[in-house]
């Protein structure tokens, strides 16, 4: 990995220069950054869980040994670094590291795990210091059982080096505040940048409802996805900007184009400071139609955004993203602690958590919570991965009944990924059993609509769930067979498309109908350009990134229903993408007040 932290902000550089240079992408996270540049250009493309064929097992073996290579170099410099900077007695616990990682007997039993059993080297090493860690843990010697925590250290470091997911680690070695560029982070990486230090960022892959993409915009870190080529055009680059609202980068601009996104970032700021002056006015239609605006969260510090921006409640708090940040999967307590967090800070108003949304894209560094697969987005990823490890689930349910009970608060749980009643009627089942052992009541159970056997029979399950929440990203996902993270089918991706659109309404037409309440939980809803549709439909509940809720609002406060129904209606009549997509701009200028005789 090399980091051209040296490079002199965009302001400080000297003489001619390299020319300017414009790349497009795919827009993930709104904003503007401009800074220097760090290139992230060695890790490779990101190791995707899997079997290991016969023919494969060289390779592999191969990977894991410069994998703990790479790692007893790193920890035997940051050895040498706290000898100097601490003193030897904290340098040997390092030291210590080190000599497990250098272990023959751990690179013995993890090349015997690979060649019997055909699992991934991540899988391996997981397996053999888990094992460690777990003896250690269960000796009656309290000064030996403490090593498990270094174990687990020592696993956490090794993995890193194995998938990846050591990008947030440079951010440390960062001389100043900058913008990465780079070919992939995964939404645990993502979860780890600090926005003090990583201004914006752009990757070659991932698409603009990746994780990676609605982690980024959790963080308000600008970001540009997709962008063909940029490790190539990037090399001797010296600074950049990110536009996070175009889906473009610059690199090394010009002194008049860093005017002019200085100018568009002030632009920016002034808009939402404008915006903010509305977070108390009501998200009401012209005609007086009320809309809930709830927000969508990944980590429980955001519920301060929440109350900036007028959420009336949490909408999906994506509670994978505790596994995602953290080297070791988080205890009950500390589960416990989050989702008390999480409803004490909007106090009385509706917290809807959301269970363990594991797998795909959001895979956990800790390789046992990873189900190794060819094809994870149709795998054991999700509730299907819950059911599989009930003693998980029921722990994460404890963990949520609990912080509900406690505060006496409007918790609302949702199950992800949905697709047969099986596996709801399981996990009410499941979740009954916790709630006895408590002795609390079983909160409202929804289900997540992302999986179109269910919008299609939603007129079944509504019997069975309490609500819905219309996830659009993996509706649209597994509707069009586009892969929601990968930029080169991103053309095909459209929330626009006349069979999402058919499947969101029939959804909301059963919902109506067993009178339970629908939300709209993915990007779709914190979308202006949607909004008017979904309002025409029904939908009444909105759920999307907390800085996404002021312009929703204004939206809606520029909506009459009339109109709404007339645009919902005329959009299910179209044949294309292209043309509903034109239909809702028009409905976007006119709630705007841009074009008052748009059409309808
Ligand atoms: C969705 O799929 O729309 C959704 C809200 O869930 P996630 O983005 O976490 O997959
Ligand atoms: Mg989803």
């Amino acid at each position: 990995m090399t980091s051209d932290v040296e490079n002199p902000a965009p302001d400080e550089a000297e003489g001619e220069g390299p020319a300017e240079q414009t790349l497009h992408g795919v827009a993930a996270s709104p904003g503007i950054a401009v800074g220097p540049v760090v290139v992230l250009d060695s890790r490779g493309p990101r190791v995707p869980p899997r079997r290991i064929p016969a023919a494969g097992f060289a390779a592999e073996v191969a990977r894991l040994e410069a994998a703990l290579a790479a790692a007893a170099a790193e920890g035997a410099q940051a050895e040498a670094e706290a000898n100097r900077r601490l003193g030897p007695r904290y340098a040997g616990i390092l030291g210590a590291h080190v000599a497990l990682i250098g272990d023959p007997q751990l690179a013995a039993d993890a090349r015997g795990r690979i060649e019997r059993r055909r699992i991934s080297a991540e899988q391996a090493v997981a397996e053999v210091l888990d094992g460690l860690a777990e003896r250690l843990e269960g000796l009656d010697d309290p000064h030996l059982s403490a090593r498990a925590a270094d174990v687990r250290d020592v696993k956490a470091r090794i993995l890193a080096h194995l998938t990846g997911t050591r990008a947030a680690s440079f951010q440390d070695d960062l001389a100043a505040p900058s913008v990465i560029l780079t070919r992939d982070l995964s939404p645990s990486d993502v979860a780890r940048l600090d926005p003090a230090k990583v201004l914006g960022f752009a990757t070659e892959v991932g698409g603009r409802t990746s994780h990676a993409a609605i982690v980024a915009a959790a963080l308000e870190i600008p970001a540009v996805a997709g962008v063909g080529g940029l490790l190539q055009s990037a090399g001797a680059a010296r600074s950049a900007v990110i536009d996070g609202e175009a889906g473009a980068i610059v690199l090394d601009p010009s002194p008049a184009t860093l005017a002019r996104f200085r100018a568009a970032a002030e632009a920016r700021a002034a808009r939402f400071r404008g915006l903010s002056e509305e977070a108390a006015l009501p998200a009401a239609t012209l005609d007086g139609v009320e809309v809930e605006l709830h927000a969508n969260i990944e980590f429980v510090d955001e519920a301060a955004a929440c109350r900036r921006w007028g959420a009336a409640g949490i909408g999906l708090y994506r509670t994978e993203f505790l596994f995602l940040r953290s080297p070791t999967p988080p205890t009950e307590e500390e589960q416990y602690a989050a989702y008390s967090q999480a409803v004490a800070a909007l106090p009385g108003r509706p917290v809807v958590i959301r269970t363990l949304d594991l797998g795909a894209d959001k895979l956990a560094a800790h390789g046992d919570v990873v189900a190794h697969e060819a094809n994870p987005a149709l795998g054991l990823r999700s509730l299907r991965y819950s059911l599989r490890r009930p003693e998980m689930f029921r722990t994460q349910i404890r963990a949520i009944l609990r912080a509900a009970a406690e505060a006496d608060g409007d918790v609302r749980l949702l199950l992800p990924m949905v697709t047969a009643l099986d596996e709801v009627r399981r996990a009410r089942e499941l979740i009954g059993e916790v709630a006895a052992s408590l002795g609390t009541a079983v909160p409202p159970l929804g289900a997540m609509v992302e999986v179109p056997a269910i919008a299609l029979r939603a007129d079944r399950f509504a019997k069975e769930v309490d609500f819905f929440s219309i996830g659009t990203n993996d509706l649209i996902q597994y509707t069009l067979a586009v892969d929601r993270g990968n930029e080169a089918v991103a053309y095909l991706y459209s929330a626009a498309d006349p069979a999402v659109l058919r499947l969101i309404a029939m959804v909301v037409e059963a919902a109506a109908a067993a009178a339970i309440p629908c939300a709209v939980c993915g990007s779709m809803g914190g979308e202006p350009l949607y909004a008017t549709f979904l309002l025409g439909l029904g939908v009444r509940v909105l759920s999307m990134a907390p800085h996404q809720i002021p312009e929703v609002r204004r939206l809606i406060r520029g909506v009459d229903m009339r109109h709404a129904r007339r645009v919902a209606a005329q959009a299910q009549t179209l044949d294309t993408a292209r043309d509903v997509a034109a239909l809702f701009e028009d409905a976007l200028r006119r709630a705007s007040g841009e074009d008052a005789s748009a059409a309808c």
